[in-house]
């Protein structure tokens, strides 16, 4: 299957031209008894495709496949194993997760940062997975008196709307249909409860500790009794109570307790948080400080966010000293590889850095942020061929892949090659959802000029885009 094809595929069951800029599109009107499985992704996708374009998605490649890695593991367990799910980070220091319907799960940073163990993120995890396998949405919905016709785009706001605080959805539902919709989408007792169990199954049927589940809802409901009246959004959109923990422990006490070492991605993961959080010299500080005491943490972990400090405050020579030490200490993983060629980069010695993202991308082809870095490395060093066999291979791994579009536009650019220059942008916008921008990609790209082959091929991607962005608009 071409590219285009799989795109159009895609795009079918998408719709949002304009996400971010010029409100929500016209998405037709559901009856609201029969939210269907398909209806309840265009939802989702429709939520997801504002987060994508708002500020607050998480940008790290690392931290999202991180998540996902977590997050398809329980999926596979679940009794819809080939839904498709996206977990994403939230640049958000509160504590919150949330599902939204079909498949998309979203995790604030500040809540990886409270988590202790792997398990405890798998809890969390799970329970949200099971927000969406159990349809609780749809459920919502139709439970509601009678059959009203109510508007995808309106319970596609409502949506992102509950995962804020109250007075931002206040103000960004304020007249809409969302308002009301909003108020029939709180989960109710009956379906945490049985989030609550049938994510227990997802964990015990991973291989996670399921005790981490009651011992986490615990904490954070202590932590939510020291701040009174500053209760994390997870408690407001998930409530705990006494009831619900006593019944999950009582779910698990009969289960082993696992005692079970974390990833050393899970403790990289939230170090590369801690680090972003701070200053750069406040970051050098707090992991020098770290790595004497002794006191507390993974010093593993440590020593890979005092890399990532020193290389923000711009101390190559050390960086460089304290990478032999952690490569003495990490065997084989793909964070800790790509941040030595971060490492090497900024040591300027080409040849070398490119040796070593050549092995590196091969040993751990799967590691996106490795295979950007080694494209970038590339690009900077006019390799702009070399660049774009190895975007070309990797796109036809991941053809949804916005950021491996972007680069090899930039390496069709350096090569003179406009046409495809512009289709690689094209793509890279259509797969945002922006049809309009991906439609003036493929003009231009048509004026650069190319073979008869490929011209036609633009022409009828265009045909197909115009279609979609018609429909998408109700003008069919
Ligand atoms: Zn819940």
């Amino acid at each position: 299957m071409s590219v285009m094809k799989k795109l159009t595929v895609l795009l079918l069951l998408c719709f949002s031209p304009y996400a971010a800029g010029e409100g929500l599109p016209d998405l037709g009107d559901v009856s609201q008894a029969t939210l269907t499985p398909l209806q309840e992704r265009q939802i989702g996708q429709q939520s997801m495709l504002q987060i994508r374009s708002s500020r607050q998605f998480l940008d790290d490649t690392e931290v999202n496949d991180y998540l996902n890695q977590i997050g398809d593991r329980l999926v596979g367990n679940s009794n819809e194993p080939s839904l498709e799910f996206e977990f994403f980070a939230v640049d958000d220091y509160t504590v919150n997760a949330f599902a939204m319907p079909g498949g998309y799960v979203g995790v604030n940073t500040g809540l990886l940062l409270i988590t202790q163990s792997e398990s405890e993120l798998a809890s969390v995890l799970s329970h949200e997975i099971s927000h969406v396998t159990q349809h609780h949405y749809a459920r919502m919905l139709s439970g509601q008196k009678g059959d009203t016709m109510i508007s995808m785009a309106a319970i596609a706001v409502a949506i992102l709307a509950a995962r804020n605080s109250p007075q931002t959805s206040e103000a960004a539902i304020v007249g809409s249909q969302a308002h009301m919709i909003q108020k029939e989408l709180d989960f109710t007792r009956v379906h945490e409860q049985e989030a609550d169990r049938f994510g227990l199954e997802l964990m015990q049927k991973s291989g996670y500790n399921t005790h981490a589940m009651p011992e986490f809802l615990e904490r954070l409901q202590h932590a939510t009794r020291l701040q009174e009246g500053n209760a994390p959004n997870y408690l407001r959109t998930h409530p705990i109570t006494s009831d619900r923990i006593a019944e999950i422990e009582n779910r698990v006490s009969k289960q082993p307790y696992l005692l079970l070492p974390d990833s050393l991605d899970f403790q990289l993961v939230r170090t590369k948080l801690i680090a972003a959080q701070k200053t750069s010299a406040d970051a050098v500080s707090y992991f020098d400080h770290a790595l004497t005491d002794k006191k507390f943490g993974n010093p593993v972990a440590q020593r890979y966010g005092l890399i990532l400090a020193l290389l923000r405050a711009n101390d190559v020579a050390r960086a460089t000293r304290e990478m032999k030490l952690l490569r003495a200490e990490v065997n084989d993983n793909a964070m800790v590889d790509t941040l030595e060629g971060r490492v090497k980069l900024a040591g300027k010695n080409d040849a070398d850095t490119l040796a070593y993202y050549h092995n590196a991308v091969r040993n751990h082809p799967q590691h996106r942020a490795l295979v950007y870095a080694y494209a970038e490395a590339l690009l900077q060093t006019d390799q702009p061929l070399a660049a774009s066999k190895l975007l070309t291979e990797k796109l036809s791994n991941y053809p949804a892949d916005t950021a491996l579009y972007q680069l090899q536009a930039r390496s069709y650019e350096k090569l003179g090659k406009n046409l495809e220059q512009h289709q690689a942008l094209a793509y890279s916008y259509a797969w945002q959802g922006n049809l309009k921008a991906a439609i003036e990609q493929l003009v231009l790209a048509k004026r650069a000029g190319g073979s008869f082959y490929q011209l036609s091929s633009i022409e009828s991607d265009l045909r197909e885009l115009r279609e979609m962005a018609d429909e998408q608009h109700g003008k069919k």
